[in-house]
């Protein structure tokens, strides 16, 4: 669903399938938020490999860590002890207030652990056709039950039959969820995104996701947040659920975990911590040495130069700055978002703007059709948050004149 709608059709690479639009662009290095193409040509980042890239590229606490790592282990086994398994995951306990994390390597996977603990949750109570309610628009990932799961047509053409047992309702409202809970008696958990990510940065209000807590403590059932793209301290606070002051008791991670190297991790609370017994779930690669000392040194870097602060304030500048100097112009529909996750949404279709900002030198998102996207690293500085502007507005503002006139 990222994909610019005029793809360049010269392939570069012949034998790499197809799945992405991609922009002819090939990217070398990176220093802090800028990127370096194998032209020398310099770009903003303001994407983060897709709220990845925590602590930018190249950071100078970060690399040197990783390098020793590499150097002592990269991958043992599962079949053994992971020190830095149980030092990860209790920094995630502790962080987020819950008890056990299961280890995996992307955020479907982590998903995917979420919604195997819910079906078997329910099972354990004796309920033999579990049901999970999902909501529109929502993006939880691309294996066959996480792409059921997402509600996104687009994501779900020509995979079916799709996994059943996922009641879907309209975010925000929660009349539909008490419908829900009267007409289905084998619903066992909600599963949301607390700041739907590829649905365009659509938040859930601090209410609904009080209500929500009231309901699953009501009936029972367990509340799932996926905070793949919206957790790590990007929205200012380490997960997103916590400007509400509730706690889940499945979290699914991922993304911003590891600064680039790949990793996911659920972090459950009691309910949901002793669900999984031996024999029930594993990954090989999942919570290997070096992936963990990624996530310890993302952590620790995150406390040690205050980012969660950094992205606070840094975003509030960025969503000013967006405001004012979108301030009357036709075609911008809303300016949202938390901290480093922000969404201009337009009236159009906007994919264009994805090559057009790279012209310019800047990396962005666009998202759900319409949504310009940024998700820059959580170490971008004010003078760059305002030649991020100085790039993007006057793009924003050409694209819907452009459009308009055309
Ligand atoms: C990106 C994303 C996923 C999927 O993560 P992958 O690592 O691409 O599998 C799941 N949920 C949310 C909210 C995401 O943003």
């Amino acid at each position: 669903m990222n994909a610019p709608e005029k793809v360049p059709l010269t392939s570069p690479e012949p034998h790499v399938m197809a799945t992405y639009g991609r922009l002819p662009v090939a990217l070398s290095h990176g220093d802090g938020c800028w990127l370096y193409d194998v032209d020398g040509k310099r770009y903003l980042d303001g994407l983060g490999g897709i709220a990845v890239n925590t602590l930018g590229h190249n950071h100078p606490k970060f690399v040197p860590a990783l390098q020793e790592q590499v150097a002592r282990m990269i991958h043992s086994s599962n079949y053994y002890l992971v020190p830095l398994q149980e030092q990860l995951a209790a920094k995630l306990c502790e962080l987020s207030g819950l008890s056990k994390v299961f280890f995996c390597n992307s955020g479907l996977e982590a998903n995917e652990a979420a919604l195997k603990i819910a079906r078997k949750f329910g099972h354990d109570r004796g309920i033999e056709r579990p049901e999970i309610i999902v909501y529109e628009a929502a993006f939880h990932g691309r294996s066959i039950a996480t792409l059921s799961a997402t509600g996104n047509p687009k994501v779900q053409a020509g995979f079916g039959p799709l996994v059943e047992g996922f009641v879907r309702v309209p975010l925000n409202d929660v009349a539909a969820i008490e419908r829900a809970a009267v007409e289905r008696p084998n619903i066992v958990a909600v599963f949301l995104e607390v700041i739907q990510g590829e649905g365009g940065i659509r938040p859930t209000t601090v209410e609904y996701l009080r209500a929500v807590r009231r309901v699953c403590d009501e009936r029972g059932w367990l509340l799932m947040l996926d905070e793949v793209q919206c957790g790590m301290g990007r929205t200012g606070k380490w997960f997103a659920h916590q400007w509400a002051g509730i706690v889940p008791d499945v979290m699914p991670l991922a993304k911003g975990l590891g600064s680039g190297v790949p990793i996911g991790a659920l972090v459950c609370g009691p309910k949901a911590a002793d669900v999984f017994g031996p024999g029930n779930h594993g990954t090989t690669f999942g919570g290997n040495p070096l992936a963990m000392r990624a996530g310890v040194e993302t952590l620790r870097i995150m406390e040690e130069d205050g980012l969660l602060e950094n992205a606070a304030r840094i975003g509030a500048e960025i969503i000013d700055g967006l405001r004012q100097g979108l301030d009357g112009v036709a075609g911008v529909v809303d300016i949202r978002g938390q901290g480093l996750m922000i969404g201009v949404e337009l009236d159009r279709p906007c994919g264009a703007l994805l090559g057009q900002a790279a012209e310019a030198g800047l990396m962005i998102s666009v998202t759900a059709d319409r949504v310009v996207r940024l998700l820059p690293p959580l170490v971008m500085t004010s003078a760059e948050a305002r030649q991020l502007l100085e790039i993007l507005l006057p793009l924003i503002r050409g694209f819907l004149q452009d459009a308009r006139t055309a």
